[in-house]
């Protein structure tokens, strides 16, 4: 017991190696002690400068935390992106777009100044923010403030508050953003009532939130919207990446561009000391720490986000991703048939024309690159007739990634090409996506498992080319494989032991679990083997055998089920016993076809296994 529960322990006390890194950030920079707490609004300046938080949260809803994460702060001019994008959903994009600039100003936060349209250069700077809260102002009157305040509650997944006294603070010394104010009103920015519209500004630069919030509001700008703790759409993912693009300009002030350059994630600070940084795909850091540098950015925020930056590399420009790797397997019918056995006939037709069904096996996000270079790998060989697109393993499909594949699905439509795709439920996401963009396409078939939709395909093949499949032929003993090479006086003794059964469409033949006390030999019909969890080991037609495992095994390993109404002829165990020692050269050739039977499913498996892993 002793040894099992140290052991336990010592793997308890392991961390990820992201929470370290976190950790030694927050040993390092804690001695980090350059800059100022902000006083120009005097409640600011109560802050503790010793303490420091950082936060990450990551899109599958994980929240790393380090240091002092759960105090709070007031969010300050963190809150702008969240209310430029409350204010894009809530008016609309073209109002907003309209009043308010997107180049970044050059110029402090609280520069008293406008663009040569008398509009303020972007959301990011006092006037901009001003302007958006003015905005909200106009349609949402005295709820406007609670309005904002249940918005960024939702980004923080939590009901947020207020810090009335750094509110009030601000309101009694705020003459600045009143000037800005006026300078608006007087060029037709804002219409309304200037104080009651700095009143709102106040107010949302005083809401409470902590470094954890702070990260995972930033995850949420990180994940277009939405919130990857709560898992709600917060905001559209328009409003979302307008956000980002305006962060990624202007969110550092007169900073902006060194920051852009040096660190590379849309970032966003708040002279209460917070600064967030949301990396668009993979994360969303918050950080606090309340002394300031000159342009007021947190010191030690910054300090977090050039390290996380330059230790994982994460710069957002520096990116790459091969298109080639979508494709785990590609193949013709020929290496990889479906699992229902083929009589001689109709084998051969499908040994000839195999080139006509092609198998694409997809895996992991299918995206602009992935896609394009799927359309040329198959331009680039024999056209098929049909082309099978297996997505079970595909994750995701980005925008770009599904307009490309109904463009290419539209093309094989102008060549009759059939599409088929297997792997995703109609109730799933993806599937919305591909009807979406492949409506009225009339080349498109979906079957949930490759296997069906495989042996739809080459259904089709054999009847194109004559082979009909016709259910009510009646096979005789002697085309039985398993009877290979047996006399016909042997075969007529064996006959004499059967009894011919009859079954209707859906009826269980065999069940797994079962004593295996007989086999059979199928006559008319098509039965199908299945696993008890419902997956197709093989489908029958006239002329095989199945139960025939009972010669080997006692009891039954899978399910047999008529798949349309059958017959086949039913030999006991028992009775096959008494016939080989009665017949032992007839007892030990069916021995022999049954271990060729056996080798010959073995070679299939093999040949499914090495083609998804020599891709
Ligand atoms: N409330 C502060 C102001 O308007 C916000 C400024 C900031 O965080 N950069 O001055």
């Amino acid at each position: 017991m002793k040894p099992a529960a140290s052991k336990s322990e010592s793997w308890a006390s392991s961390k990820p190696p992201l929470l370290r890194f976190l950790d030694r950030c927050h040993a390092d920079f804690s001695s980090e002690t350059g800059g100022d707490v902000a006083d120009y609004i005097p409640e600011l300046g109560k802050a503790d400068p010793d303490h420091f938080g950082i936060s990450l949260a990551t899109l599958d809803g994980h929240v790393y935390e380090a240091g002092d994460t759960t105090i709070p702060f007031t969010i300050q001019s963190m809150s702008k992106p969240f209310v430029f994008a409350l204010a894009l959903d809530t008016l609309g994009a073209a109002h907003v777009e309209s009043a308010i600039g997107v180049e970044p100003s050059g110029d402090p936060f609280n520069s008293i100044r406008l663009n040569s349209e008398n509009h303020p250069f972007n959301p990011m700077v006092n006037a901009g923010a001003i302007t958006c809260s003015g905005l909200l102002y106009e349609t949402k009157g005295r709820d406007a403030f609670d309005y904002i305040r249940q918005a960024l509650g939702r980004f923080a997944g939590r009901e947020l508050g207020v810090d009335e006294a750094v509110y009030a603070s601000e309101s009694a010394t705020g003459d600045r953003n009143r000037a800005i104010g006026y300078l608006l009103r007087t060029n037709a920015v804002i219409k309304d009532n200037v104080a009651a519209v700095l009143d709102v500004y106040f107010k949302q630069c005083a809401i409470l939130v902590t470094a954890r919030d702070s990260a995972i509001m930033a995850a949420t700008l990180a994940n277009r919207g939405v919130n990857p703790v709560t898992g709600e759409q917060v905001m559209t993912p328009y409003a979302i990446s307008r956000t980002l693009s305006v962060m990624t300009s202007s969110g550092m002030y007169d900073y902006a561009g060194e920051w852009i350059y040096r660190v590379g994630i849309p970032a966003k600070s708040g002279v209460g000391g917070g600064i967030l940084a949301a990396l668009p795909a993979r994360l969303g850091l918050g950080c606090y720490s309340p002394r300031l540098d000159k342009h007021g950015n947190s010191v030690r925020g910054i300090k977090v986000c050039e390290a996380l930056s330059s230790h994982y590399d994460l710069h957002m420009l520096n990116r790459s991703d091969d298109a080639r790797n979508s494709i785990i397997a590609d193949y013709t019918i020929g290496k990889n048939p479906s699992r229902r056995s083929r009589r001689p006939h109709e084998q051969k037709i499908l040994d000839t024309h195999h080139r006509d069904v092609r198998v694409i096996e997809l895996v992991g996000t299918l995206s602009f690159s992935n896609v394009d270079y799927v359309s040329r790998r198959l331009a680039a060989t024999p056209r098929p007739q049909f082309v099978i697109f297996d997505l079970r393993r595909v994750a995701a499909v980005t925008h770009a990634g599904a307009r490309l594949l109904a463009e290419e699905f539209r093309e094989l439509e102008n060549f009759q090409v059939m599409v088929i795709l297997s792997g995703i439920k109609r109730s799933s996401a993806g599937w919305k996506i591909v009807r979406e963009w492949t409506g009225g396409l009339s080349n498109l078939r979906d079957f949930y498992l490759l296997d069906t939709a495989i042996e739809w395909a080459e259904d089709q093949v054999v009847y194109r080319h004559g082979g009909s499949i016709d259910f009510h032929d009646v096979t005789e003993f002697s085309e039985q494989p398993l009877l290979a090479g047996l006399a016909s006086e042997e075969l007529s003794a064996l006959a004499s032991l059967g009894t011919v059964r009859n079954y209707r469409a859906g009826e269980k033949i065999v069940a797994a679990g079962d004593p295996a006390t007989s086999l059979f030999f199928l006559r008319s019909g098509v039965v199908h083997i299945t696993l008890p969890d419902g997956i197709r080991l093989a489908t029958l037609t006239a002329g095989m055998a199945f139960g025939e495992m009972a010669l080997l095994e006692p009891r039954r390993s899978a399910d047999v089920l008529a798949d349309a109404s059958a017959s086949a002829v039913e030999i006991p165990i028992s009775g096959f016993e008494r016939f080989r020692d009665q017949h032992p050269k007839a007892g030990e050739r069916i021995m022999r076809n049954l271990a060729q039977l056996l080798a010959d499913r073995l070679i299939v498996a093999n040949t499914k296994v090495d083609l998804l892993t020599a891709t």
